[in-house]
């Protein structure tokens, strides 16, 4: 062990500030530009109305192949910055993931987190609670899923279910969901607290895109495995979903834990501005190497 590693490890005190200001950039067509995310951050405090937000926005790119070269760009620069975290063992990033069936939770996965090392990250879904984890306090399942030190986590579903499907099909009575904010709040802060850095990103599609979507999987044979007929009952529940999302956006958007809401029609533009969202704020986190140890120069290997 080395002499000083209680100083590396030590936590700041108090939620961990959000750099909403920082910026991240790209060498484009030979000139620098500067890429902003907090576009699509919703600021604690205020409130958003989804009808407002166009799912179709692009964030500047204009198109499949501008996107491709951005997102390979920044993939290599999450990948470098992962290896960074990684070996500083010190913080962590958990990456929440929303939307209605079909918003491409699991599009976003695939080509965000692509070229990362395994070994550092780790994909969590939530279903339809198991007897075990029903019979513990709500939060109990994420709680146990948060990622360690030096980790990536991503939840494909999250502790938001337990005020969205659960609100929407009434699952508990009001009385109990209306105290789950306040509880993920808290939940959040405590993680944020303990060096996790939380993202929750809602993958924002329109109704007609998700028709044309459940259409696609209906139509392509290789996607029908994806078709569940219980998506048509929650598709008949659009503006409760859509309600249910607001709130839990609006009251849950905090600095140590900001939501952010992804114009997601394009499949393409998604993937970089989640891209995006992700790279920013582990360059806010700034992640470093551990110091070397004293005296490796010296070092000789011995035959
Ligand atoms: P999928 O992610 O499409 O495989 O489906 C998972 C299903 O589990 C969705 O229909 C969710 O609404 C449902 N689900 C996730 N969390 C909960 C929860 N806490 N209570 C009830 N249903 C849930
Ligand atoms: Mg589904």
């Amino acid at each position: 062990m080395r002499a000083h590693a209680g100083a590396r490890f030590a936590i700041p005190a108090g939620p961990l500030p959000y750099n909403a200001h920082a910026t991240i950039g790209y060498i484009r067509h030979g000139r620098w530009e500067q890429v902003k995310v907090e576009d699509f951050r919703v600021k604690p405090g205020t409130s958003i109305s989804l009808a407002e937000i166009d799912p179709d926005d692009t964030a500047g790119l204009k198109g499949k192949d501008d996107a491709r070269d951005e997102l390979k760009k920044i993939r290599m620069r999450i990948s470098a910055m992962q290896e960074r975290l990684w070996a500083e063992h010190r913080q962590s990033l958990l990456v929440v993931l929303q939307a209605t069936d079909t918003g491409g939770k699991d599009g976003t996965i695939k080509h965000v987190f692509k070229g990362i090392n395994p070994q550092g990250c780790r994909v969590w879904g939530f279903k339809v609670p198991s007897q075990e984890e029903a019979d513990h306090d709500v939060l109990w399942r994420y709680h146990r899923r948060a990622p360690a030190k030096g980790m990536i986590t991503v939840f494909n579903r999250s502790q938001y279910e337990e005020v969205l499907v659960v609100r929407v099909k009434q699952l508990v009575p009001k009385k109990v969901w209306e105290q789950r904010y306040e509880m993920i709040n808290q939940f959040e802060e405590i993680l944020a607290r303990s060096g996790t850095r939380i993202i929750k990103l809602y993958l924002h599609i329109s109704k007609d895109e998700q028709k044309e979507r459940l259409r696609a999987r209906l139509d392509q044979p290789d996607k029908r495995w994806k078709f569940s007929i219980g998506d048509l009952d929650d598709r008949a529940r659009w503006d409760d979903y859509q309600r249910a999302f607001e709130d839990a956006i609006n009251r849950c958007s905090t600095d140590y834990a900001p939501w952010y809401v992804i114009p997601a029609n394009h499949k393409w533009a998604r993937d970089v501005i989640v891209a995006r969202a992700v790279l920013k704020t582990l360059e806010d986190m700034n992640p470093r190497f551990p110091p070397e140890e004293p005296g490796l120069d010296e070092v000789v290997i011995p035959d």
